[in-house]
């Protein structure tokens, strides 16, 4: 039994003989655990050995909650990160999957008590003939005895009572009425009201999508009684193109050679039925996502289920369009905007195998499909596939590992993959497919490495956007055509710096400036790592008297500058802040595909899969500023996102431009993403990766230590780090490194610190196992005031 508890061993409990016929693997039990009780896991059933074992206290599923390839996923996630195998497998159920049934104990008609009855278990029976029955969750540890011995005596049963099942998932969709006004006419007196117009100005949308997008419920009633909104209780057809908001291509009628050998790869593998690992390096634009379509209608053919997997599932409005349209109501999407319930409903549909297709983020990687035939990991090389906190799982790692169990073709697809990834296509661990052109792009594109430098110097002044760029901007608007630019930083300016003492107005609980807002209701100071917000202060607060001025810009201030370099234009904003407002997300990426807008000023949230045909010129506003993160993957990470921003450019008939800004424009990962040579680059990556003894060549984990005493947690961190020293001192070849403080030293209030391990080869093993005798000989015990914690296979070091 793996019970739902930071508990790392696996328990034994016994059967009682009324449950020998409900219990299974893959059901949830109730349990004595110390002197309370918890819910855990059947993990599989044993003979009683000879020791005594404490009962198990109910069987709380009818039927298995977790198929078996699922069961197996959550043992290797527990194994491998060395998280506790109850809570592993808690996670791999949507948080609302309670069972429909309840066990509950009911008197036996017509039967006798038994004359010997104890006094207390009289009483128990007089409880349940009182009530007609009793819930499971109602009989108190001291009962069970006597509860057994009214089960023997056949005088009590044990039932489930069914709940009546869920309605079908019906959606209440929303549309504007007729005679609903502008939202700009309303907006002073209902701005709630103005947003939910604004919202559904691109057509109709259901409940939760509107509620995701912060349209309270509140507005939309009101909105209702006044009519400017209707409603419709029946589900809208999952290929309504109008529930994305976004036009999106229609499939393709012909693949071109390069996809169709690629597909046929695809093919063999869910042929054979044989765990089949292949990488799809296509340039944005050749075509990915046709070849995902194709292998997924592949897989169904075959009667085997798939996964398509996304980095984040409102940044890619088109390509669940394309899903919805090619498969329908056999799409299940598993999306965190959705809500509980509703989400609930997708994971039951794929797990009765009414739907065959789930899409979804990161963990729609568990996601219950059945007769699993194919895994799509769409961009592979992105890192939030990786979770940073609790069960720091990968998921390209868990489709790989679940693929393998299960005989599935796993499709890893990117323009610039993991120069992991790319590595074991190399050596032959991976089939690699090539799709080295943009289908529809008409000429290649045109890219510029712009030195900032040189233009400061000449103009005597920071500068933000550079003649190049405001020109080619100028000239692509008089053409009607759209500019992109990229800033990866949200807010007005990065830090409020003192003119007199130099320092920056920085986080009360973290080690980090904090970033200026501008917006409205009022500009204010937000930490962007804990989310805390002050008042701007009126004068410095470190010195007490020095004026205090906006260093460097984020996009908020961008915008402004746009809109100055280009008078009349029409500039739109998506970063974090942005979609949490009015249409959202899907509403800026809407009017932008719609041409409401000519120029597009965003953070990361920009630079995904976004298909603009009429966007001609993509600017990189400062090309360095991930360059320089304490980070060994800060090379590869730039130039993954400026390969994937200068994507957007030049997509169809339009040629297009793109402009790097930056003031170190001979660095490598700079010109070598001008020149956008993928394996150039990968090759020189791996060259130093090899030199310097990091992945894809010797293995890490990261063992994080923090708290709210710094002295504690240093301490904490030196012993923990001796230990491991003293382990590694045995032979098993694993160099210790650190303590050290971590990059962000300090977070939310704790201070932090980290021991990086790293083996001596590319093999999981030997890190395992040494990660295992640490815990085993408790090195990695956390106290009252500090947390330790184990990141194998780190994405983020900071
Ligand atoms: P990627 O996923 O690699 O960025 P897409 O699959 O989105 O590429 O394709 C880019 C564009 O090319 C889309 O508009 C798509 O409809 C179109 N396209 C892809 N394959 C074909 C094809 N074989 N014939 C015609 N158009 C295609
Ligand atoms: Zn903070």
């Amino acid at each position: 039994m793996a019970v739902i508890r930071p508990v790392r061993q696996t328990f034994h409990y016994r059967i009682p003989d009324s449950l020998r016929d409900v219990v299974a693997p893959g059901v949830r039990c109730s349990v004595p655990f110390g002197r309370a009780a918890a819910v855990g896991f059947v993990l599989a059933l044993e003979d009683e050995p000879e020791c005594p074992l404490k009962d198990l206290f109910e069987v709380l599923d009818p039927e298995p909650c977790l198929p078996t390839d699922l069961l197996e996923l959550g043992a290797w996630l527990a194994s491998y990160y060395h998280h506790p195998p109850g809570e592993c497998l808690a996670a791999l159920v949507p948080p609302a999957a309670r069972a429909d049934a309840e066990p509950v104990y009911r008197a036996r008609s017509g039967a006798q008590p038994p004359p010997e009855l104890g006094r207390a278990a009289g009483r128990l029976l007089e409880r349940v003939l009182a009530r007609g029955e009793l819930r499971a969750a109602e009989i108190r540890t001291g009962d069970r005895g006597d509860l057994r011995v009214l089960l023997e005596g056949g005088v009590v049963e044990r039932q489930w009572r069914i709940r009546a099942p869920s309605p079908p998932p019906r959606e209440e969709w929303f549309s504007l009425a007729p005679q609903a006004p502008a939202p700009a006419a309303v907006a002073t007196r209902s701005p709630r009201q103005a947003e939910a117009l604004e919202a559904l100005r691109a057509g109709p949308l259901p409940g939760a999508v509107l509620r995701a997008r912060g349209v309270t419920r509140d507005a939309l009633n009101r909105a209702l009684a006044k009519g400017w909104v209707s409603r419709a209780q029946n589900r809208a057809p999952a290929a309504d193109p109008s529930r994305f908001g976004i036009p999106f291509p229609a499939p393709a009628a012909r693949l071109t050679p390069e996809q169709g050998g690629a597909l046929e790869q695809v093919r063999q593998g869910l042929e054979a039925g044989a765990f089949t690992p292949l990488l799809l390096q296509g340039v944005t634009g050749s075509g990915k996502t046709e070849v995902y379509l194709r292998a997924v209608e592949g897989a169904l053919e075959r009667g085997r289920g798939a996964i398509v997997l996304v980095p984040e599932i409102s940044l890619t409005p088109q390509l669940l369009g394309r899903f919805c349209t090619a498969f329908g109501d056999a799409v299940a999407l598993l999306h965190s905007g959705l809500g509980e319930r509703e989400r609930r409903l997708q994971w039951e549909a794929l797990r009765r195998g009414d739907a065959r297709v789930a899409l979804g983020a990161r963990s729609a990687v568990f996601a219950p499909v059945r007769r699993l035939g194919l895994l799509v990991v769409d961009e592979e090389h992105e890192p939030s596939y990786k979770q940073e906190e609790g069960l720091r799982y990968h998921a390209k790692h868990a489709a790989l590992v679940r693929a393998r169990a299960c005989g599935a073709v796993v499709l890893l697809g990117s323009a610039t993959p993991d120069v992991e990834t790319f590595h074991a296509a190399c050596e032959g661990r991976y089939g690699r497919m090539v799709l080295p052109h943009r289908v529809l792009a008409s000429a290649p594109l045109e890219v510029n490495l712009v030195d900032l430098r040189q233009e400061e110097r000449r103009r005597r002044t920071r500068v933000l956007l550079s003649e190049p760029l405001r020109r080619a901007v100028a000239e692509g608007i008089a053409r009607g055509e759209q500019a992109l630019l990229f800033l990866n930083r949200r807010g007005f300016s990065p830090a409020l710096v003192c003119g007199t003492c130099g320092e920056a107005v920085s986080c009360r609980s973290c080690s980090i400036a904090l970033t200026l807002h501008r917006a409205p209701p009022v500009a204010a100071l937000l930490c962007h790592y804990c989310g805390s917000r002050r008042p701007v202060p009126p004068r410095c607060p470190h010195c007490g008297n020095g004026e205090l001025a906006a260093a460097g810009a984020g996009t908020q201030r961008l915008v402004e500058e746009a809109q100055r370099a280009w008078p009349g234009a029409r500039v739109v904003r998506l970063d974090r802040d942005a979609a949490r407002k009015g249409a959202g997300t899907a509403g800026v990426l809407g009017a932008f595909s719609r041409g409401e807008a000519d120029v597009l000023v965003g953070t990361q949230m920009v630079t995904k899969g976004h298909h603009f045909p009429r966007l001609t010129v993509v600017g990189v506003v400062d090309a360095d500023l991930s360059l320089h993160f304490p980070d060994f993957r800060a090379g590869e990470r730039t130039f993954q996102t400026l390969m994937q921003v200068a994507g957007r450019a030049g997509r169809e008939a339009l040629a297009g431009r793109v402009f790097f800004q930056s003031r170190n424009p001979h660095h490598e990962v700079l010109t070598a993403a001008a020149s956008g040579d993928y394996e150039a680059f990968a090759r020189q990556e791996l060259r130093l990766r090899q030199d310097a003894g990091f992945p894809p060549f010797r293995r890490l984990a990261l063992v994080r230590v923090s708290g709210p005493d710094p002295v504690a947690a240093r301490e904490a961190a030196g012993t923990a780090a001796d230990r491991a020293r003293s382990i590694a001192g045995r032979g098993l070849g694993i160099d210790v490194m650190g303590p050290a403080p971590a990059p962000l030293e300090r977070l939310r209030g704790r201070w932090r610190f980290q021991i990086l391990l790293r083996a001596p080869g590319p093999e999981a093993g030997p890190l395992q196992r040494f990660l295992r005798r640490l815990l085993e000989e408790g090195a990695l015990v956390p106290s009252r005031s500090v947390r330790v914690h184990v990141d194998v296979d780190p994405v983020s070091l900071l």
